[in-house]
């Protein structure tokens, strides 16, 4: 299928009656090419409309006759390219496409062209503007054309020759620490007035003031010209867990970003010396929307360390049979109260990896473990009023709080 009569030997006795019913309509060489546009590759749709016009001798199109459909549109190719290469000019960018607007009644004209002549071998004009356009952009920019996955889509408005930018967030993958046992993982809107500003979270639309988001954005923010963000974890710490050992992978989403191009190392040591040792991060990398989806799906065991007391003192040959108990047994765990707002009721089958007694001292002791993804820690230890089962309180049967918790490991590689 690539010589030029294979538009004319086509079989089809449609195209045959498209072209004859065409040859009463005043189209241009690209609209008239484009109502057989899928058919014959390698061909611009106003060579497949001279080779119609020669083989069926309707006479060549001047411009300066009007098309019906586009109004000689094509003619303004260059300009609207640019237009868009001036607007993308603003911008770090390296893969580009370009949408376009019409006048509702040029692609009215375009339907009913179609519902006469047919359309399954037309292609849509939209789709021959944005690809005769992005052409001519590619070579003022230099830059290459991506349909799938761009970092930005022109929109130009065809009549008024204004442009939109549709700007793809930029995507960074890191790790972070949390040195700090008061901030939650990403910004917390207050429930009373969903971010808006009350007397109970004095105005500032937040229950909690500060996050690793906001402690870890403003550098990346300002270095990409960005105003908003999404933080997305691998899974998320309770607010008062450290998280310790190889950090957790996260990807920063800039949105809309301006510049695209940033310097990691300097801004993770930037960002590392702004935030006091609260919040560290490292092994930054571009990263991308799909990446996104699989770091929320991951389910990587985690390792922690949990300083826990006893309501008496507990023997330690009992308090290691309590613990080995665990490991490798089935628990049944019932979504915890604190989280039972928010999350679904229902019981989960977790699995302990490893457990192991660090120390004890009298009433206070501390454990080690690895476990499944999603298993809930404290309700392990405590039991979360039957909850959990077993857990620690109920083989030792001994009431158990948990002091502290650290999150010291994420088992994803
Ligand atoms: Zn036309
Ligand atoms: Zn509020």
């Amino acid at each position: 299928m690539s010589s030029p009569t294979d538009i004319f030997s086509a079989e089809d006795e449609r195209v045959r009656s498209t072209i004859n019913r065409l040859k009463t309509k005043d189209l241009c060489d690209h609209c008239l090419g484009r109502l057989v546009g899928k058919i014959g590759h390698g061909y611009t749709n106003d060579e497949r409309g001279r080779i119609i016009r020669q083989s069926m001798n309707i006479g060549s199109w001047s411009d300066e006759k009007k098309c019906s459909l586009c109004d000689n549109l094509f003619l303004r190719v260059d300009e609207l390219a640019r237009a868009v290469a001036s607007k993308l000019s603003q911008l770090e960018f390296e893969t580009f496409s370009v949408g376009s607007r019409y006048d509702p009644a040029t692609l009215d004209k375009e339907e009913s062209i179609w519902s006469e002549c047919g359309s399954e071998h037309a292609e849509p004009i939209k789709v021959e503007m944005n690809r005769e356009v992005g052409k001519v952009v590619e070579k003022i920019t230099d830059k290459e054309v991506d349909t799938k996955n761009p970092d930005v889509v022109a929109i130009v408005d065809v009549n008024f020759l204004d442009v939109e930018l549709e700007i793809s967030s930029l995507f960074i993958y890191g790790r972070y620490l949390k040195h700090d046992r008061t901030i939650p993982q990403t910004r917390w809107p207050c429930r009373k007035c969903q971010g808006k500003g009350c007397e109970k979270c004095n105005f500032t639309g937040k229950i909690y003031q500060e996050s690793v988001e906001e402690l870890v954005r403003p550098e990346f923010m300002a270095a990409a010209g960005s105003v908003e963000t999404a933080l997305h974890g691998m899974g998320r710490e309770d607010i008062d867990a450290r998280m310790l050992g190889n950090g957790r992978p996260f990807i920063l989403e800039l949105k809309r970003p301006v510049r695209r191009m940033l310097d990691l190392a300097s801004l993770a040591e930037r960002t590392n010396t702004a935030t006091k040792g609260r919040v560290s991060i490292g092994q930054l990398r571009y990263s991308s929307k799909s990446e996104v989806q699989a770091i929320k799906q991951a389910e990587a065991e985690k390792s922690y360390r949990v300083i826990i007391k006893f309501s008496e003192p507990v023997d330690s040959k009992k308090l290691l049979r309590a613990v080995s108990s665990l490991r490798q047994s089935p628990i049944e765990q019932r979504t915890p109260q604190r989280v039972s707002h928010r999350r679904a009721d229902k019981v989960r089958n977790r699995e302990i990896k490893e457990i192991e007694l660090e120390s004890l001292d009298d009433t206070q002791a501390t454990i080690r473990l690895r476990a499944a993804s999603g298993t809930y820690i404290k309700e392990l230890m405590h039991g979360d009023e039957g909850r959990t089962s077993p857990s620690l309180a109920e083989a030792l049967g001994t009431r158990v709080d948990v002091v502290q918790l650290d999150v010291i490991g994420i088992h994803d590689e």
